[in-house]
């Protein structure tokens, strides 16, 4: 429990009794509501059982002298929930009872806190008149929520998947609430007890000069808990590292090196806050034929290799894709090293476009003749001798 909820908690009312009201009419009223709004007695009723720990929150406080004494005080000081009596005129200091001397413990970190609901300004006079001080540093680690960490993740694919997409399943080690003991750091069974250092608030009190100040409780590093018996699982931080498993949709078309985004598949949050990000790195495996253009990764490239009569004659070739091979025409006078288009055969995207299968024609060169082809070779280069593919290249260059 904070001072915040001291100033926004009316205990008295929560029993049922006058603020005036005697220890005894207190312990009356508590025992009178106890009875009627047990668990035990209200099997399932979630109201009753809320109204159960209010009551018996406020006794707690109300039953007990000093504490009621201190939260009179905070309440006169800080009436209507937050705001100043009078609007506060701070240059004086503050008004009765905050000077201290009597051991009164303010937690300045949640008062400082609060300048959202007390309205514009007030967050910088504070932070004026103290300086600072405290402010951060007494905010009780219990108290705080964080957005869960981003995560990052690899995954090798070959080829084929990541040109059609797929749904690859993988297994992922990551810091996770512990399962063992629910996240509360104590042995199965065991439950962490209220630090009584700090009475379970996380902060304690230092006197300085006329003002106590909080700081975090040393016994209970700020989290108001003591765990006596840690979980062997995760070593009583409630954090351990679990080994997931989950399935990735890849995308068709996703390229080397690109990064997949599973929102809320990354740490969990603290403190209720949403879960990070699990970002899958992709490693995509070289295909042994084909590849992705460079001006458009939706176009697949081949290399075919073809005999020089096929493009000196024009021919038709068969030509093989990722899914069944398709015919292609070489047109009569083809030059090697051309490209050519079959349509829609490259990556097909969800949204029904496609990109093309771009096939570039290469001569492949015998390495031995038998007899009847080289005489046959022979007859051609005599017969095309007055072909110079190189006549222009030469007089180009002299002229
Ligand atoms: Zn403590
Ligand atoms: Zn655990």
């Amino acid at each position: 429990m904070t001072q915040r909820d001291w100033i926004e908690k009316d205990f008295y009312r929560e029993l049922g009794v006058a603020s005036g009201a005697s220890q005894d009419e207190i312990k009356k009223a508590y025992r009178k509501l106890a009875r009627e709004l047990h668990p035990d007695a209200n099997p399932g009723d979630a109201k009753a059982e809320a109204r159960f720990k209010s009551v018996s929150e406020a006794y707690g406080v109300l039953s007990d002298e000093q504490k009621r004494r201190e939260y009179d005080e905070t309440r006169a000081l800080f009436a209507g929930g937050g705001g100043f009596p009078g609007g506060g005129s701070f240059s004086g200091g503050f008004p009765g009872g905050f000077s201290g001397g009597g051991g009164q413990t303010f937690d300045m970190g949640d008062l400082f806190g609060q300048t959202g609901g007390a309205g514009p300004g007030l967050g910088d006079l504070l932070g004026g008149i103290f300086g600072g001080a405290g402010r951060g540093t007494t905010r009780s680690s219990a108290t705080r929520t964080q957005r869960g960490a981003d995560v990052e993740s690899e995954l090798r694919l070959d080829f084929t998947q990541a040109v059609r997409g797929a749904e690859v399943p993988i297994r992922l080690s990551a810091p996770g609430r512990c399962q063992s003991c629910g996240g509360s750091g104590a042995r199965p069974g065991t439950a962490p007890r209220r630090c009584p250092t700090c009475d379970g608030r996380g902060l304690v009190s230092r006197n300085e000069g006329a003002f106590a100040f909080s700081e975090p409780c040393p016994d209970c590093r700020g989290t108001g808990r003591l765990i006596d018996d840690p979980c062997p699982e995760c070593g009583g931080d409630g954090v351990s590292t679990r080994t997931r498993s989950l399935t990735v949709r890849i995308p068709a078309g996703v390229e080397d090196g690109q990064r997949i985004k599973l929102a809320g598949q990354g740490e969990p949050g603290r403190g209720g806050a949403p879960a990070g990000d699990l970002y899958v790195k992709v490693h995509v495996t070289p295909h042994r034929l084909f590849g992705r253009s460079k001006d458009n990764p939706d176009d697949l490239t081949v290399t075919i290799p073809v005999t020089y009569p096929e493009l000196v004659l024009g021919s038709t070739i068969t030509v093989p894709t990722l899914d069944d091979p398709v015919t292609l025409r070489i047109a009569p006078g083809t030059a090697s090293g051309r490209t050519l288009r079959v349509r829609g055969r490259g990556v097909q995207r969800r949204d029904g476009t496609a990109g093309n299968l771009l096939v570039t024609v290469s001569v492949a060169v015998p390495q031995r003749l038998d007899d009847a082809a080289q005489k046959a070779l022979d007859d051609y280069a005599e017969a095309t001798k007055s072909f110079d593919p190189r006549a222009e290249l030469l007089g180009g260059a002299g002229r």
